[in-house]
């Protein structure tokens, strides 16, 4: 399948070599050219399927530069033994609805569904490619892109990795992760800025002609894996696709039958695979795409005006401190009829002038697609506290926004009977300060770590093996920059 940039058409690319560039060349994303459509028997016959052969299902058609069989070893190397659940993607019950964990990885977090598998893909279009340079993969995290990112290429042959989080932005336990990678092509530098910085200045040196080449020289060239890749959507897609195959195979759905996803968001690029696997006949009815307090996508969703200019929260669940979201620009493409001439507009506004709006009709698509809301800390505390008094279930605080706007939803929209899919995307652990806290258990520890040690002995959920060694861990990177010297910092710790 070709694939084709958002800001101008005329720029193709195979998924290999898109999954090389990791951004199409003068800024736009890439995106497959059309949909591959999935029947109501297509969809059925995944229920028996393992999580394996579903991905192999979903994720073939748009690879046509691999056979089945590489892409099948991709998938076993990436899903086969990494994960500490019976399957990768597990969906539980719990109250009414269902609870998509997406957290059973190496870093506990949703990252690792499509981090896990990245580098395989990566290496293996290097291949097909017969790329010999080093490929640099410079990477802006909100707190757990940057760590399952090390984790996946960590020691991988003709790779490095330089990932830039925000200073003071990310939690204890997901700096602790990062700074203490191991690995001997991997780097880590902390930004003077927000998230939103970060991304900025990752997306400037990708277009900066000095650093570009200075990598050249290096023997190097530059490919991204934050979400802008084609590579970090497709294996996200396959886990909707799994959800439902195994409502089916409980019983829960008839094939056909349509389902709500609830989506914690920031940069829009979980929930944009849901909308990918609606646009292949996935039955979705509606996606809910749930904020923190940064609520810029809850605004547009109902106004159809994307504005930037606002403050920015530093709240409890730090990977959705976002307020430009880049895989937005991938649902405009596709709002627009899939017209690359708005696409480059609005993002143009975007960046010279912080906003942008869409035309009525094209809001109305949104609308009928989409539902947005947003929890402030507060509201996520509470849900976190009312799910464990009544289910026993823990939540992290950014499934505790999803989870609040999911009973917001059901409260508001009582004719609707489609069942809920809430999507998890941290390991509770992750945030144990907040969460012992959120559950109100009349005990709280300055130390993360004697947090997350009472909340075992609460819960009894097991505690994941790398959590749990990271405060003997040595610190290995401590660097530090400012906004405007992140590609210095870069050539000079990679010489
Ligand atoms: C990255 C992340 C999100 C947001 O996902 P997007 O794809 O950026 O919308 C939500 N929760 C957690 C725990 C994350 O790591």
């Amino acid at each position: 399948m070709v694939l084709l940039s958002t800001r101008d058409k005329t720029i193709t690319a195979t998924a290999a070599q898109a999954f090389i560039q990791g951004i199409a060349p003068s800024g736009g994303l890439f995106v497959p050219a059309e949909y591959p459509s999935f029947s109501i028997e297509d969809i059925a016959a995944l229920a028996p399927l393992s999580y394996q052969q579903r991905a192999l299902a979903v994720m073939a058609p748009f690879i046509s530069d691999f056979s089945r069989e590489e892409l099948s070893n991709c998938i076993e190397k990436a899903y086969g033994n990494s994960f500490d659940s019976a399957t990768p993607a597990p969906l539980r019950k719990v109250g009414n609805a269902h609870v998509l964990e997406l957290w059973h990885g190496p870093t506990s977090a949703f990252k690792d569904m499509a981090l896990q598998i990245l580098p395989h893909l990566l290496t293996l279009a290097c291949e097909k490619q017969n790329k010999k340079e080093e490929t640099m993969i410079l990477v802006a995290t909100s707190g757990d892109t940057g760590k399952a990112a090390l984790e996946g290429f960590a020691d991988v042959q003709g790779t490095r990795v330089f990932v830039f989080y925000p200073k003071g932005g990310v939690s204890r336990a997901q700096y602790l992760q990062m700074a203490t990678q191991k690995g001997n092509n991997v780097h880590v530098a902390a930004v003077e800025g927000n998230f939103d910085d970060a991304q900025t200045g990752v997306k400037k040196l990708f277009a900066d002609p000095a650093f570009i080449q200075a990598q050249k020289d290096r023997g190097r060239t530059l490919s991204s894996a934050n979400s802008i890749n084609f590579g970090r959507l497709l294996p996200q897609v396959v886990y909707y696709f799994s959800a439902y195959a195994d409502l089916l195979a409980q019983g829960t759905v008839k094939a056909g039958d349509k389902v709500n996803f609830v989506v914690p968001t920031g940069n829009f690029g979980n929930i944009l695979a849901a909308w990918y696997a609606k646009q292949m006949g996935l039955p979705i009815h509606k996606l809910i795409c749930a904020s923190n307090r940064n609520n810029v996508l809850a605004d547009f969703i109902s106004t159809g005006n994307y504005d930037a200019r606002r403050s920015f929260y530093k709240t409890t669940s730090p990977s959705m401190d976002i307020l430009i979201s880049s895989n937005l620009e991938r649902l405009l493409f596709d709002l627009c009829g899939r017209d690359d001439q708005p696409v480059s507009q609005w993002m143009n506004a975007l960046q010279t002038q912080g906003h942008y709006q869409v035309a009525p009709e094209h809001a109305k698509v949104m609308q009928e697609a989409f539902y947005g809301g947003w929890a402030d800390d507060q509201a996520a505390a509470a849900a976190i506290g009312r799910l464990w008094r009544k289910e026993r279930y823990l939540m992290d605080p950014h499934t505790a926004v999803a989870w609040e706007i999911y009973e917001r939803y059901e409260a508001g929209n009582p004719d609707d009977h489609c069942p809920a899919v809430v999507v998890s995307t941290a390991s509770p652990y992750k945030f144990s300060g907040e969460v012992l806290k959120a559950i109100d258990d009349g005990k709280t520890f300055d130390d993360e770590f004697q947090c997350t040690a009472r909340l075992q002995e609460l819960s009894g959920l097991p505690m994941p093996k790398a959590l749990s060694e990271l405060p003997s861990l040595p610190i290995l990177h401590d660097a530090v920059c400012s906004i405007d010297a992140m590609g210095d910092t870069v050539l000079a710790i990679t010489p």
